[in-house]
């Protein structure tokens, strides 16, 4: 536009008002104050009132030129106020995002945490069982027998994809255990986003969090919430030095989890213990027993793929030499035939024999010696495919050789090695997807 002005195409420029003009104080002033007058380009403002034409001398309205100065300084410092207030907040620790279960967002006040008389009689139940040496998933347990509104029910929230009925887990117990806010710590900047609603937070470590004591009612003491921890983090790490192999393969057959092992003894289905009367509740085995069972069908299933890949060898084998054998008679029957031809050629030479007997003759044996052609063909397919047949045998029967060299004790301990997954149904059926073979056996 400011080309077709210079070129004097354009007379009078009318618009809305300055900020649509220029967002630069200095641009635009420059443009109104010198560069229009000089090219006797007549410009209006509307909703400032402004009209080149009567401004008759040199300057504009003062007011115009705050109304510029403004509208610049706001434009640019607009998203790093808003930016900046939020971040003092949390500074402070005085930012309330939502209100933990137990508490509720102060009807006055909305950066104040009050007490939820009917929940925080829950956290701080819940604490003492921890102190007391209960287990997480006994108490989620006891508060499902309960029918205690876990704290999404309470706070009458339903997440649409979640089609599970709601229950107490050790997961919610053990956030309620980790979260300083019952001690009355209000507690800011635990995750942070790059840019303002950025989805992708990360967590902030422990020591640039942000806090402020007694900001709001305690649920629990420090010294509670200090024990409740400690009580937490001793089972922890019992739980976590039992990593092993076995943790990984064992699934429920009802409900697809992975099966819990308890003291490193016991495997169990982790829905038991959330609702009774399940079939999970039939998903419960000694680890030992459990894997004396899987080695006796690990033992069972190297034998049957060791004699099932020796049987489909030998016969192959069998089968192999029978067409070779096949082979080698039409192979002779056919060079017999050859050999014929050249025999009644010389005999025919020789005048032994008519021109039509030879001719006749000829013809059968060229007959004979296509329909053995074709008979070779065919074996030799058929040698082809079995030869497949071995090579497959040969490989299922490598893949259990490594296990068939091991000792009894040996094969124990790589049990797992032969195992993709176990899934178990109850005390007398399991199912194991082994590594070697595609098929699967039951025990
Ligand atoms: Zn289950």
């Amino acid at each position: 536009m400011i080309e077709q002005v210079k070129h004097g195409e354009i007379s009078c420029i009318v618009v809305k008002d300055l900020s649509r003009f220029g967002r630069d104080y200095l641009e635009v002033g420059d443009y109104l104050e010198h560069i229009f007058p000089f090219l006797g380009v007549r410009f209006v403002a509307v909703n400032d009132h402004y009209d080149s034409m009567k401004h008759s001398g040199k300057t504009i309205g003062m007011d115009v030129a705050f109304k510029n100065l403004i509208y610049d300084y706001y434009c640019k410092d607009l998203s790093k106020k808003v930016k900046s207030a939020m971040g003092m907040k949390q500074r402070e620790a005085r930012y309330v995002s939502c209100a933990p279960y137990g508490y509720q967002i102060c009807p006055t006040e909305k950066h104040q945490l009050v007490i939820d008389q009917e929940a925080a009689v829950i956290v701080r139940r819940i604490f003492l069982d921890v102190i007391a040496g209960k287990t997480t998933s006994q108490i989620a347990k006891e508060l499902n027998s309960e029918s205690v509104a876990t704290p999404a029910e309470h706070k009458s929230i339903r997440r649409r994809a979640d089609r599970k009925a709601p229950q107490w887990t050790h997961h919610m117990i053990l956030n309620i255990i980790d979260n300083l806010k019952y001690t009355g710590t209000m507690v800011n900047h635990t995750r942070e986003s790059r840019h303002i609603r950025d989805g992708n937070q990360r967590r902030v470590p422990k020591e640039e969090w942000y806090l402020r004591e007694n900001a709001h009612e305690a649920i629990v003491t420090l010294e509670e919430f200090d024990l409740a921890q400690e009580a937490i983090s001793r089972r922890r790490k019992t739980v976590r030095s039992q990593h092993d192999q076995s943790d990984r393969i064992y699934f429920c057959g009802h409900c697809g989890r992975k099966l819990e092992k308890a003291n490193g003894t016991s495997f169990s289905c982790p829905s038991h213990r959330y609702h009774s009367g399940s079939p999970c509740e039939e998903v419960r085995w000694r680890k030992d027993a459990l894997e004396d069972a899987v080695f006796e069908a690990l033992k069972v299933q190297i034998e049957v793929v060791r004699l099932e890949s020796t049987n489909a060898k030998s016969t192959a084998q069998n089968k192999g030499s029978s067409l070779q054998c096949q082979l080698t008679t039409l192979r002779t029957q056919y060079d017999a035939c050859g050999r014929e031809k050249l025999a009644q050629y010389e005999a025919f030479r020789e005048g032994r024999i008519t021109d039509e007997e030879f001719l006749s003759s000829r013809d059968q044996l060229t007959l004979q010696q296509n329909l053995l052609k074709e008979q070779i063909a065919e074996c030799e397919k058929q040698q082809e495919a079995n030869q497949q047949t071995m090579e497959t045998s040969d490989e299922r029967q490598r893949s259990v050789d490594h296990f068939i060299r091991l000792t009894e004790k040996q094969l124990r301990e790589h049990l797992y090695d032969a195992i993709e997954r176990i899934v178990v149904y109850g005390p007398s059926e399991i199912e194991i997807v082994w590594k070697f073979q595609d098929t699967s056996a039951s025990a």
